[in-house]
């Protein structure tokens, strides 16, 4: 019953609507339960989720004057809270009338009684709910008049069903707050979000009998599901010995289980029919002959290989998200820089202008400065806005057949009289295969863009030398085209970082050459868009070619 629970929780999409379904679920069942919350600095708990019928809480209500949702315990009202908040003990209680006397002491013995009595759930276990570090955040008490000692692991278990399913539902909470927020650049939390989904419907509990000779008296199917066998006969029939990647794994179980009676919450390594490993949480309990030998290991495994996995992913995009702010924060303080620089120009040199007493050529340098400032500051604002555009997705393609030589030789005249270009006497060069002509079929405004981007690299990184580009013909027909320079190229440590946003070869402020780090980022972009691929070869002081291909549309 306590499986199914979590196989419908699982379809909860948050907290509340979990607690919902906990309720109904258990309820169906007629299971009375309720998990306190553990609050540390008051030292209290309050009901979390809990599942009675209306009716009980309706004269738990009438009786007390106290609705159950607004109950704090204090936790030194109840010896019990404390053995199993601070000594993780699991509690038998025969009589759950007695504990609630100390909460409503005002209310005589024999009323609670008769009420408890009325309800049937007279015995309770309790039992702590522990997290990833050890320690006890909650109580899960479960009520009945059937139960007996001999639950108490299925209550363990059951706790610790809790106890993960709230971790990662608190989680994804949280991952959902925060994905809102950072929706755009993080589209891998989403997959981890969808794949904790999945999660839980392959997560169920097994449950095993074994003899410490290695033989398997019992298990269910769940048991056979999650060590990948076709039935329960095929997993009777095997050592249990053979399910361990390490013998010795299994004699420290049962010596374990001979020293401390039980195990709670082990991971242990075993191996699947197909040999595949897989990480389970074991529970355990030992069942002892008159003689206090140990004869059989009762246990429940719950699968936590996923959970593994996709814990280090979470781990991963957690960390990547963390860059990401970080490099937000670094872009923030750098762009400020990269702004104020132009604009200082323009402003001081406008300022200057205004000097009657100034010759013409002068008047003229001064002016000079002042377009290229303001040029300057255009290409960045062209940048930013750029790559907003393309983080929300708005950079429409509009593909159309177009002759490539045309288009390269404008581009060549454009870098021909580029300023940098003449002032650092840098030889520049297009090399295209002979051919009468080429149509391609692509963006052609984008494609400009994206050489102007390399070619404004190419320039920018290369102090003296050559600069060429163009494209070639490669195996299938298809293009690829290129830009190469003999410049400062970049480290191989580097390659693939630098196509990332706000990266760039050295990120302090007082590096040697300007920029956003934003010109590869928004050519990458724009390439993937186009639907082809970039990369980069390169040796430091000896130069870098830019290499991209398109999809080759035949027109
Ligand atoms: P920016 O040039 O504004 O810093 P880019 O995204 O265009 O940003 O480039 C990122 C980084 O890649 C540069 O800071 C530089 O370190 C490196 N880089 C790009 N192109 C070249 C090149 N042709 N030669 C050497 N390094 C380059």
């Amino acid at each position: 019953i306590l499986n199914k629970v979590f196989l419908s929780m699982e379809k909860a999409s948050g907290l509340e609507e979990s607690f919902i379904i906990f309720r109904e679920e258990l309820l169906k069942n007629h299971i009375h339960s309720v998990f306190f919350l553990h609050n540390k600095e008051k030292k209290i708990l309050v009901p979390y989720y809990y599942s009675f019928d209306t009716e009980i809480l309706n004269r738990f209500a009438a009786l007390t004057g106290k609705t159950f949702n607004a109950l704090h315990i204090s936790v030194g009202i109840n010896e019990k809270y404390k053995k199993i908040i601070y000594e993780k003990e699991t509690i038998f209680s025969p009589d759950v009338s007695n504990d609630l006397q100390k909460i409503v002491s005002f209310i005589p013995q024999y009323s609670l009684k008769s009420l408890i009595r009325s309800f049937g759930i007279q015995h309770s276990i309790m039992a702590p709910v522990i997290d990833q570090n050890e320690e006890v955040f909650g109580i899960f008490e479960l009520f009945s008049d059937r139960l007996t000692q001999s639950n108490i692991p299925e209550v363990i278990a059951f706790a610790n069903h809790l106890s993960f399913f709230l971790q990662k539902m608190e989680w994804m909470e949280d991952l959902r707050k925060n994905y809102d927020k950072l929706k755009r650049s993080y589209s891998k939390l989403k997959t981890s979000e969808k794949q904790y989904k999945d999660l839980f419907s392959n997560d169920l509990t097994g449950n095993y009998i074994s003899t410490p000779e290695g033989k398997f008296l019992d298990c269910n199917q769940a048991f056979v599901k999650i060590l990948g066998y076709n039935s329960k006969k095929e997993i009777l029939n095997l050592n249990p010995a053979a399910l361990y990647p390490d013998i010795k794994e299994r004699k420290k179980i049962f010596e374990s289980l001979k020293k401390n009676k039980k195990i709670i919450n082990q991971e242990e390594d075993l191996i699947r029919k197909d040999g595949k490993k897989i990480h389970v949480l074991l529970n355990a309990y030992g069942e002892y002959d008159e003689q206090g030998k140990l004869v059989k290991n009762i246990g429940y495994i719950f699968d936590i290989t996923k959970r593994k996995q996709y814990e280090k992913e979470l781990i991963r995009a957690k960390e990547k998200a963390e860059e990401s702010s970080r490099l937000k924060t670094a872009f923030l303080a750098n762009m400020s820089h990269e702004i104020r620089t132009p604009l200082n120009a323009i402003m001081g040199f406008t300022e200057l202008l205004q000097d009657e007493s100034l010759s013409p050529e002068e008047r003229k340098s001064y002016a000079g400065i002042i377009k290229t400032s303001g040029q300057q500051l255009l290409k960045i604002i062209g940048k930013i806005l750029q790559i907003s555009r393309i983080e929300a997705g708005g950079i429409e393609i509009k593909k159309e057949p177009f002759e490539l030589i045309p288009f390269f030789k404008e581009i060549y005249t454009l870098y021909i009289k580029n300023k940098i270009v003449t002032d650092k006497e840098l030889d520049i060069h297009l090399n295209i295969p002979e051919e009468k002509e080429r149509f391609i079929v692509t963006d052609r405004e984008r494609l400009f863009e994206i050489f102007q981007n390399l070619l404004d690299n190419a320039v920018k990184y290369t102090p003296q030398g050559k600069i060429n580009f163009g494209y070639k013909i490669i195996n299938n027909g298809s293009l690829e085209f290129f830009v190469k320079d003999t410049g400062i190229g970049i480290g191989p440590e580097n390659l693939e970082r630098i196509f990332h946003r706000f990266q760039q070869e050295d990120n302090t402020l007082t590096r040697k050459y300007e920029g956003i780090g934003l010109g590869l980022a928004i050519t990458r972009d724009l390439i993937h868009l186009l639907g082809g691929e970039i990369r980069v070869e390169s040796t430091p002081n000896k130069g870098s070619v830019f290499y991209f291909t398109l999809p080759f549309v035949p027109e």
